[in-house]
């Protein structure tokens, strides 16, 4: 938690935040900060809401009503489904790009190069020199491990190497913090390791970090708050040793229970 003139500073906050589709309420008041330099670890059952977090705060999805902030500015204040309040269209975008996500499936662009994939962005909408791009994608490409593939095609490349491609991709927009929905989830068993390994790697080099993720191991090892979650609600967080070792709700007991 960074104080900054008395105030508190967060990179994503969520107040309330709630999201219907049709009559299913999925989330219910959620509120999430994440504050700059932090890793925060999403847990709880499937169906729970997690990716649709993600997704509303990543305006994949509107919300039903509720607030985001980003960098302490109002991103959105909604209504009964309606707009009252938000950023103008070039701050908004600008907000958008300080995020990075990468997703459980890697949807890379197959008919691309990976080095190609990574200096999209940047070269279409951040307008860096093509040679440039190159460079930062070289550069990311050796850090993920994977600098002896740049002129492969993603086709060629296992699962746990196209995801190091994806977080790199997403990483060349020089994003302010990183959002991840299970990265690992759809991997083999043999190749969730190396994945992770990047992820633990961008944490301990202070990237802030919203990941959502059924690795406990990696969630103990690196994150600095624990948020589970259960039937579109935040039901605990805290520390890893208070969500792994102390939890509350029964809930989080069944949960933690039946995956430890
Ligand atoms: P989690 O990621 O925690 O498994 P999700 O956010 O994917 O949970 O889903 C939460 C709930 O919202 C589930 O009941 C799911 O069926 C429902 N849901 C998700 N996306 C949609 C959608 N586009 N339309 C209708 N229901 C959805
Ligand atoms: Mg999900």
């Amino acid at each position: 938690m960074t104080e900054s003139g008395g105030k508190h500073m967060s990179i994503i906050r969520t107040e309330d935040l709630c999201k219907n589709f049709g009559d299913l309420q999925v989330l219910k008041n959620v509120n999430l900060s994440v504050d700059p330099g932090e890793v925060v670890v999403i847990i709880g059952p499937s169906g729970a809401g997690k990716s649709t977090l993600l997704r509303s705060i990543n305006t994949l999805e509107t919300i039903t009503s509720g607030q985001i902030f980003i960098d302490d500015k109002l991103f959105c204040r909604v209504k009964q489904g309606i707009i009252q309040e938000e950023m103008r269209k070039a701050e908004k975008k600008a907000a958008l790009l300080e995020m990075g996500m990468v997703f459980q499936k890697f949807n890379l662009f197959p008919n691309m190069t990976v080095r190609e994939n990574i200096t999209a962005g940047p070269v279409h909408v951040k307008k860096v020199p093509k040679d440039e791009a190159d460079d930062i994608a070289r550069e990311l490409l050796k850090r993920v491990g994977l600098l002896e593939k740049e002129n492969v095609y993603p086709a060629r490349l296992s699962g746990g190497q196209q995801q190091r491609v994806a977080i790199a991709r997403a990483l060349a927009m020089e994003p302010k913090i990183m959002l991840f929905d299970e990265p690992t989830s759809a991997l083999d068993p043999e190749l969730v390791g190396e994945v992770l390994a990047v992820m633990k790697d961008l944490a301990s080099q202070g990237m802030t970090m919203l990941c959502v993720t059924h690795e406990m191991g990696f969630a103990r090892e690196v994150a600095d708050k624990i948020v589970f979650m259960a039937d579109g609600q935040i039901l605990e967080e805290g520390t890893a040793d208070e969500i792994f070792e102390h939890p509350k709700t029964k809930e989080a007991k069944q949960f933690l229970g039946s995956i430890l």
